[in-house]
């Protein structure tokens, strides 16, 4: 009594979806943000936009300037 095993099919293979872009920006180790501020009224999590002297909350459109130094 040959009993073959079936093959198993029906298998995708995994694959890894980059993540976000948004963050691709910004260089986290461990808790720490390195670079890119968040937004003070927003907290972490919301980043910034530079904008020439002038960083943009995009979620809640605030608006600070930066200081010369
Ligand atoms: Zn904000």
């Amino acid at each position: 009594m040959a009993e073959k095993k079936a093959g198993k099919t029906g298998k995708k293979k995994h694959k890894n979806k980059p993540t976000s872009k948004k963050y691709a920006k910004y260089k986290i180790e461990g808790n720490k943000i390195i670079r890119g501020k968040t937004c003070p009224r927003c907290g972490a999590g919301i980043f910034l936009m530079e904008a020439n002297n002038r960083l943009y909350c995009g979620n809640c459109h605030y608006t600070s300037f930066e200081k010369k130094q």
